[in-house]
């Protein structure tokens, strides 16, 4: 069964495509050619190999040459950087030198080399691997940050003693490419060199993964699941990326290259087309209007949330501002991204999620989250569990959001809720940081709504409770598909039974409305479901008053808005909640929508 949400309508490429090509899942449309870069197989695996006693002499003359390329690769990068982003976020570098200085350090290597008989790289890689572990024990904070430091330096001379390629550098790549990666963290993916990355292409991975979603922000073609193409492919071929059909094609042929070429024609022709509902609201052909927002991860996405058309902020994913840093973000850090946001976008409503680390999103400051590697990091310290424990970490959000909200506009949504305790425990959290607030004089909005993610089974049973005490809610479907179904939204072994059109997924929306109105308040959608054409009709006519799409789908989704009517929607979803084939509903949700804007995605619907 291949389910085709979240993608346009397919082309049949069998006949073209030869058998050196990848077929994977696609995620973010768009086509690109290129040359491919292959991302993680730099560091080779290191073993102890023995030396004779003659040797030793050598291997200390290694050590010290290998010790001296590090400093002056150091050296250059902390200039790059510090040229390209300044002194502060240079400084780490300085850190990197002080590692190499360390005579402790040192010592050891030496001692290692000449008593065990060891390579250098081999005593630099079991000492310094010793020192890290020694630090983590440690209860002093600031010794314990130095620990991905130690790491970072130890791979630098093990990379250079073994005569290896410097890793490259993501954020500073050299030429426009077509990056391959066995997977990509979504923190890799923020350093991404936006410039020169025309696309990506990952073995592992799901259409609702945090990397897939950037993908598509970030409008740079992806596939995702292309099983070993990370092996497979090498560095330097010319490729094509197909983000619609999921395909990377080898050494594309001139026709092939021509085909693609008239796409990308059609699609900009539809582009151009979507500018003139730029200013037009959301409402369909009946009447009945919803709010269309868009989902951010940046401050500096507010530029391309008005481009888009979008009626506001519906999902702020705050942790970006949390990942790739070695220290936490500071509350007026955080306040200054926030107001920027709010101060871009008013009147229009910007909903900041608080902080949802945890999952494929990981933090790299020491002391939190990564002590040990969790078994089911879905299931586990994530989210608004991962705050109300951190509660300095929360506290510090919660004041820099509050300090925010004088500019009027701003509202707090809480993700993962689980139980009623976690809602009452972080409302009592949002009151004490008003309290304190309000002694220092410090301005806020009094008025400030708060509301909750709908994204576990659990939330939506109790949902009547939940709504009496929120002012909204928010239906995460990327979590709460993989949370009803079982099936690990990252997983592409899987990714089959991550069913948008699941009956189950659709009754729990259904019950979340139909809370949310009995009680007077608003729900919206801000997972991907809202993002994809096909799922538009449905969400309609369940009821949704609002969806939160990525910001380049804002325009196509407004664009099927206007051509549906609700009351044909609403005959669809009271089809849907009686049908028991997730294949049938899907089939007829895109068959509404292929007839009322055929001439979507260049008249190929
Ligand atoms: C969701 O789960 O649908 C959601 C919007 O949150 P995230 O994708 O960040 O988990
Ligand atoms: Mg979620």
């Amino acid at each position: 069964k291949q389910k085709t949400a979240y993608e346009i309508p397919k082309r049949d490429w069998s006949s073209d495509v030869c058998s050196s090509d990848l077929r994977g899942i696609p995620v973010s449309t768009g086509v690109c050619v290129g040359k491919i870069l292959i991302l993680g197989q730099q560091r080779a695996a290191i073993s102890r190999q023995e030396i004779s006693e003659s040797d030793v002499p050598h291997q200390l003359e290694r050590l010290e040459q290998g010790l001296l390329t590090t400093r002056q690769q150091l050296h250059e990068i902390q200039q790059q950087v510090t040229q390209a982003m300044g002194a502060k976020d240079a400084s780490i570098f300085e850190a990197h030198v002080l590692v190499l200085d360390d005579p402790t350090l040192l010592e050891g290597v030496t001692r290692m080399i000449a008593e065990e008989k060891v390579t250098a790289e081999w005593a630099f890689h079991v000492v310094a691997e010793r020192f890290a572990k020694t630090l983590e024990a440690l209860p002093d904070d600031y010794l314990r940050e130095r620990i991905a430091d130690l790491r970072d330096v130890a791979a630098r001379v093990v990379n250079n003693l073994l005569g290896h390629e410097e890793a490259v550098d993501v954020a500073r790549l050299k030429e426009p490419c077509i990056v391959i990666a066995h997977d990509l963290a979504p923190s890799t993916t923020a350093r991404l060199d936006k410039k020169m990355v025309l696309g990506f292409g990952t073995d592992v991975g799901g259409k609702t993964s945090h990397t897939a979603i950037m993908a598509r922000s970030l409008r740079i073609p992806a596939v995702v699941g292309l099983q070993d193409a990370s092996h497979k492919l090498h560095n330097g071929q010319t490729a094509l990326l197909d983000g619609f059909n999921g395909l990377v094609i080898l050494s594309p042929t001139d026709q092939t290259l021509f085909e693609y070429g008239q796409i990308e024609q059609r699609q900009k022709g539809f582009e151009e087309r979507l500018r003139e509902i730029h200013d037009q609201p959301a409402v369909t052909l009946d009447g009945a209007q919803i709010t269309l927002s868009a989902n951010v991860e940046e401050a500096a996405d507010s530029a391309e949330v008005k481009l888009a058309g979008g009626e506001g902020v519906g999902l702020f994913r705050t942790e970006f501002l949390f990942l790739n840093r070695s220290t936490l973000p500071s509350e007026e850090e955080q306040y200054q991204a926030y107001r920027q946001v709010a101060a871009e976008l008013k009147p229009a409503p910007v909903i900041i999620r608080t902080l949802d680390l945890g999952g494929d999103k990981l933090p790299t400051f020491v002391g939190v989250a990564q002590d040990a590697a969790e078994m089911n990091p879905f299931l586990g310290w994530r989210a608004i569990r991962f705050c109300l424990q951190e509660s300095a970490i929360f506290r510090a959000q919660l004041r820099a959001i509050l300090r925010a909200s004088a500019e009027g506009n701003v509202k707090i949504m809480y993700p993962m809720i689980s139980g009623l305790e976690e809602l009452t425990q972080s409302n009592e959290l949002v009151e004490q940081c008003k309290a304190e607030l309000r002694a220092a004089g410090v301005p806020f909005d009094e008025n400030l709504e708060i509301g909750a993610m709908i994204e576990i089974p659990s939330a939506v049973m109790i949902a009547d409770s939940l709504a009496k005490r929120v002012k909204f809610f928010s239906i995460g479907t990327n979590d709460l598909i993989q949370y009803t179904l079982a099936v690990d939204r990252l997983n592409e072994k899987i990714a089959y039974l991550y069913d948008p059109t699941h009956p189950a997924v659709l009754k729990l929306i259904k019950q979340t409305v139909d809370a949310a109105h009995r009680h007077g308040i608003w729900v919206g959608v801000c997972g991907e479901m809202a993002s994809d054409p096909a799922m538009v009709p449905l969400l309609l006519g369940l009821g949704v008053d609002e969806l939160s799409t990525t910001p380049p789908l804002v325009p196509p989704i407004k664009y099927i808005v206007r051509r549906l009517k609700l009351a044909e929607c609403t005959e669809l979803a009271n089809f849907a909640l009686e049908c028991e084939s997730s294949a049938e509903i899907l089939t007829r949700s895109q068959a509404l929508v292929s007839r009322a804007a055929p001439d979507l995605f260049g008249g190929r619907a």
